[in-house]
């Protein structure tokens, strides 16, 4: 793979279609930090930020974003598409949310002004050299002791519209956490999208089909594609979700499933704390449907068990 320096970095180059190892920093021992990025460029137009594995552990974004660049052809290009397939490369290689360099989740870094860690450095040059010059960003991830159904989720609502050109049958407006990626990238004029799919350590090629299907259809609607998109109708957009926490620790045993509809009162999971001889029911509160369930069978007070959509 070429490598170019981030002082040598040129988004504006057209037509290209190519991918490079961008050489970021420098760590304490001399090595380098670097950042596999695709560019695929021609003629002028919007520009589209794709970015992948934040967390390190989250494949199938990762899976998508390389079928993704494989699968455009240049001269359908109307604008720029940067694909960030690993956007935690240190993460990446231990596979794990959060790298051992410092234990920071990149997704919780962006809109603060510390930068001391690895990390917090990589997101900054991430946010500062790709995300603030596009027009639209794509945040990829998956579930971490759970998995998501498939979904879009924004946090201005006047992107709903292209939000449902993913065609995933369901979108949703959420809070998202404060340095998330998406959140500041819109407080600074970026129409952004965070997608949900799958679980961690886990390819799930059905949804990687979908995904690669919709991001297609996205980049049609954002005009970065010259055809036309095709939005399905019927699709669902949710008001919002309710996260439920288990109350307490312990074994963690559910008989729900992905995409389920559950009704107050239902029994969501039940949880056997050490050394008590029966479980204690988690009983659900919300009518919606399951978008999220927690497989992990260890369950910790707090952690959550399962987002209903309503
Ligand atoms: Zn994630």
């Amino acid at each position: 793979m070429r490598r170019i320096n981030i002082g040598e970095l040129n988004i504006n180059q057209k037509p290209v279609k190519e991918y490079f190892s961008l050489e970021l920093f420098g760590l304490v021992d001399g090595s380098n930090i670097s950042l596999p990025v695709a560019l695929i460029s021609n003629q002028d137009g919007p520009i589209v930020t794709i970015i992948a594995a934040q967390h390190g552990n989250e494949w199938n974004g990762s899976y998508v974003a390389d079928t993704l660049y494989n699968s455009l052809i240049l001269d359908d290009v109307v604008g720029r598409i940067i694909i960030l397939p690993i956007a935690n490369p240190p993460a990446f290689l231990q596979k794990g949310r959060v790298s051992s360099f410092d234990y920071i989740d990149m997704n919780r870094t962006f809109g603060f002004v510390k930068r001391r860690k690895p990390t917090e450095h990589l997101a900054k040059i991430i946010f500062e050299e790709f995300v603030l010059k596009s027009d639209y960003l794509v945040d990829l991830h998956s579930g971490g002791p759970g998995q998501y159904l498939p979904i879009v989720e924004v946090y201005n609502s006047k992107r709903i519209d292209l939000a449902l050109s993913f065609n995933l049958d369901k979108a949703m407006v959420v809070k998202k956490d404060v340095g998330s990626i998406i959140l500041n990238a819109e407080k600074n004029g970026v129409q952004s999208f965070s997608i949900e799919a799958g679980r961690a350590l886990k390819i799930n090629y059905d949804y990687a089909e979908l995904l690669l299907k919709g991001l297609t259809n996205f980049l049609k609607a954002t005009g970065v594609l010259k055809s036309k998109p095709v939005v399905k109708e019927n699709q669902t957009l949710y008001k919002g979700k309710t996260v439920v926490p288990s109350t307490i620790s312990g074994f963690f045993k559910t008989e729900l499933k992905l995409g389920q509809k559950v009704k107050k009162g239902d029994v969501l999971a039940k949880i056997k704390p050490f050394f008590k001889s029966e479980p204690t029911e988690i009983i659900n509160t919300t009518n919606g449907t399951v978008i999220y369930l927690r497989y992990e069978e260890l369950i910790s007070e707090g952690e959550s068990i399962v987002h209903i959509a309503y």
